[in-house]
This record gives structure tokens, C-alpha cells and sequence, in this order.
């Protein structure tokens, strides 16, 4: 009973799956890398629409390390207030949204997918094993130790440079090697900061308490509304803040397309504050108490997708970052992810047969395509990358808080 379900990646898309799926059909997963839940690792947002599915899969919150989201600020360059909304989602929607670690997001999910304790079969997990080619038509790969796997479904979870997109979206079926994001001259200089920074600083001491004011902030541009421009800072635990602070990649571009990476670490947080240095230097000092303790920060290329043609063929469909990579200004790239494992969960609940594969993936891509694709628009006008003529988001966003409020 059930089907043999093959996972390219174990990102957070991957496991999500294999936790949804694994209550009645076997799943392998199969992953590049080997599994330490630390590297390059940085502060998420789960929002309510995927945090519920999680607790719905049986999610432990005493593992995440979080913090609860209850506000929204909304302030200029210069650190004054437009807006502070509330933002408890327990009492609007009826779950709450968290901020936490990639890290401990994907030890959860791991647990989730693989733990003997859990219904269904522990999904197995194969590390340090790339896959190298994709058939999509027969959902056959085949790995860098020279074997070859196949199922009855085949899913690339395979995060953004995905090498089942390039199959999926090729001719023939067929691909070799990964497919390209889309580029809009964007990078985020990175830092992860104690608490205690914000609490010294007066003018930002009222981010410093997670207990009554955990939330997201969003700088935004000097240079006018539809500027890309801005800096946005979130709790990531009840001790720590990220900055993710946007701006031109400049000089950057070149070295990650020469190193190959997206993420360059032991850049001068003075960089940091030159590229931003139309924001408060309150804001900006903030650079210098990054994580690392060098003085140095991390420069991260920000990608997304443009809408796919397809994220299926034959038997191989495509979830997560590997189909509808976002830029990360609305925070819903995971979530997004979320929504994709549970929808095929329930889409493939009772199907175990090849037969009836088809038609349910027509309902998962009738579910789930159009969304995401609206999503990652948000995403792009959220981040001022649509142009001029899309006009301003933060508008739009005022108004929505507003009438929240009930102050419209
Ligand atoms: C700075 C930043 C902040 C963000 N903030 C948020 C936020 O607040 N909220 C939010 O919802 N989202 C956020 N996101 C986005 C979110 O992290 C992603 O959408 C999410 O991690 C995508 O998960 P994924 O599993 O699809 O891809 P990934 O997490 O990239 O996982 C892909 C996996 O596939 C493996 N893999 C790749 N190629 C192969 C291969 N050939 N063979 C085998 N394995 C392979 C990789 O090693 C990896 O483990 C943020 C992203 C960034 C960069």
C-alpha cells in the first residue's frame, strides 16, 4: 500500500514532505550535503498560514528557541514612527506566528520526517549523495556514487539553482545541471546581534524586549518609496536580531558569480555602513556587534523566480524554493514550502496506486501554482523590484494595517 516516494533535498521543503507524506507512503530521501543544522544559518518567520500546518504535523515549539511575533513597525531612514501595528496572530488567526532559526526549523522537520515515535514509516534519508542527472518523463536520477533511483513520484525539493527545474522545464525531459535564478542587482548585508546592542541604544531600546515586543521593523528607503533600498531587523530568539539590510551588489556580483556562492562571509561591517549610510547610524552601528566578533558581516545574493511555464512532467513534480523561490522582503519563503508538503499531503492522502498520481498532482498544481506565483509578486512589490510604473507597496501595507487597526 502507499507509493515509493523519491525527495531531491532536505532543505526545509524536503522534510516538510517527507513529514506530511510518511504517514502512509515510503519515502527516500535523497541530499547533497551532510545534514549539521548550523551552517549558514539565519533568523525565519513562520507566519500563521504555515505555522498551524506545522502544529498540524505535530511541530515541538519548545525546540524552536522562539520568539512570538506581536508587532510591525513600520519607520524611516532616519528611525521615525509611521506605524506600529499589532500583530498577534494567536488572536486573529488562531495560531501564532514565530520567529526562530533555519536551524532549528529543519531539526523539528527532520524529526518529523524520520522519527520512529511518529505514524507511517521514518523517511530515510540518504546525505552527502548529489544527484547529478533527471529524467522528469520516468522519474529516474542518477547520484554522484553512481546509482540510480526511481519511485512512483519523483519531487525536487532542490532549492532555487534546482537541477530537477532544469529537467522538468527542459525539451526532452532531461537535465544535467541546474537552472538559473533570476538576478535584480540586490544583496543583504547580514548580521545576527545580541539583544543587549538594541537595549544600550536608546533610540532603539524598544525592540530590546522579546517578552512584549517581538516582531519585524522595516527601515525604509531614503530614496523614496519605489527604492529598493531598506533595512529590515527581526527577533530570531529571545536573545538575538537579525539585519537584513538591501542594497546593490556592486563589486559583490562578481565574486559570487566567480566563487560560485551566494554567500560571502568577512566583509568589514564598515562596507555594511558605507552601502547604507542614508539610514539612522543608530541603525547602522548596529553592524558592528554582528555574531562573528571581527568586525566582519555577511553579504548574502538575493535571487527569486519568474513564474515557471510548468512544475511538472511525467513523473516528476517540482515544491518549494526549486519552483517558487521568493525574494525574502515578505518572509514567506518557507511558509510558502509549508503550504506546498501539506497540500501534497493531502492530495496523495489514499492514493496508492501510479494510476491515480496524475490527477492528483493537477490538484495540487490547481492549489497551489497561482498562489505562490501571487506570493512571490507580493515579494518583488514588497522589495520595490517591479519598477516605478508597479507603484509603491508600503501604501497598500499602510492601508491594510490601518483598517486591522480599525483606525482606516
Ligand atoms: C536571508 C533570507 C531570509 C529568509 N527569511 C525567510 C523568512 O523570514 N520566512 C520564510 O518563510 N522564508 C524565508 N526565507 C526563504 C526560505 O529560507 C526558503 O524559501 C526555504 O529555505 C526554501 O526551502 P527549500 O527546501 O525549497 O530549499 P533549500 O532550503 O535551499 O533546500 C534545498 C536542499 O536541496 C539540497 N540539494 C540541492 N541540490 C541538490 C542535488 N543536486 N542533489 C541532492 N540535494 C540537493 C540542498 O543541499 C538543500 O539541502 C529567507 C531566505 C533568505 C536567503
Amino acid at each position: 500500500m502507499g507509493l515509493d516516494i523519491v525527495i531531491v533535498g532536505s532543505g526545509l521543503a524536503g522534510l516538510a514532505a517527507g513529514a506530511f507524506l510518511r504517514k502512509q507512503h515510503t519515502i527516500t530521501i535523497l541530499e547533497k550535503s551532510k545534514l549539521d543544522f548550523q551552517q549558514n544559518d539565519y533568523g525565519i518567520s513562520v507566519i500563521a498560514n504555515a505555522y498551524s500546518l506545522l502544529q498540524k504535523a505535530g511541530i515541538d515549539d519548545t525546540q524552536l528557541d522562539m520568539a512570538v511575533m506581536t508587532k510591525l513597525w513600520q519607520r524611516t531612514a532616519g528611525n521615525e514612527e509611521i506605524v506600529t501595528a499589532d500583530f498577534d496572530t494567536r488572536k486573529t488567526f488562531g495560531a501564532p506566528s514565530v520567529l526562530t532559526k533555519r536551524s532549528h526549523l529543519q531539526r523539528e522537520l527532520y524529526r518529523l520526517a524520520t522519527s520512529a515515535a511518529l505514524k507511517g514509516q521514518p523517511a530515510e534519508i540518504i546525505e552527502n549523495i548529489k544527484v547529478k542527472s533527471v529524467d522528469a518523463n520516468t522519474g529516474m536520477v542518477n547520484t554522484s556514487d553512481g546509482r540510480s533511483f526511481s519511485g512512483d513520484l519523483l519531487i525536487g525539493a532542490d532549492g532555487i539553482n534546482s537541477v530537477v527545474r532544469a529537467a522538468v522545464l527542459s525539451s526532452d525531459g532531461k537535465s544535467a545541471c541546474e537552472a538559473l535564478a533570476t538576478s535584480h542587482d540586490l544583496l543583504a548585508y547580514m548580521a545576527q546581534i545580541p539583544l543587549s546592542a538594541l537595549a544600550s541604544s536608546p533610540s532603539l531600546s524598544f525592540l530590546a524586549d522579546p517578552e512584549t515586543s517581538a516582531g519585524l521593523v522595516n527601515f525604509s528607503s531614503p530614496r523614496g518609496r519605489t527604492d529598493k533600498l531598506r533595512i529590515l531587523g527581526y527577533h530570531t530568539s529571545p536573545r538575538e536580531f537579525q539585519l537584513v539590510g538591501y542594497a546593490s551588489e556592486e563589486e559583490f556580483a562578481a565574486q559570487f558569480d566567480q566563487f560560485g556562492t551566494s554567500i560571502i562571509k568577512g566583509v568589514p561591517a564598515s562596507r555594511a555602513k558605507h552601502a547604507l549610510s542614508e539610514f539612522d547610524s543608530a541603525i547602522t552601528d548596529l553592524y558592528d556587534h554582528h555574531r562573528s566578533g571581527d568586525g566582519t558581516v555577511e553579504v548574502w545574493g538575493i535571487r527569486d523566480l519568474d513564474p515557471l511555464p510548468r512544475w511538472s512532467l511525467g513523473k516528476t513534480l517540482l515544491i518549494g524554493d526549486s519552483c517558487h523561490a521568493v525574494t525574502p522582503h515578505a518572509g514567506q519563503g518557507c511558509n510558502i514550502a509549508f503550504e506546498d508538503a501539506e497540500a501534497l499531503g493531502v492530495v496523495l492522502e489514499d492514493v496508492n496506486s501510479d494510476m491515480e498520481i496524475e490527477s492528483a498532482l493537477e490538484k495540487f498544481l490547481k492549489i497551489r501554482k497561482e498562489r505562490a506565483e501571487f506570493v512571490a509578486n507580493g515579494s518583488r512589490h514588497m522589495g520595490a523590484l517591479l519598477g516605478p510604473e508597479a507603484g509603491p507597496f508600503d501604501e497598500g501595507a499602510k492601508q491594510a494595517l490601518e483598517q486591522l487597526e480599525g483606525t482606516a
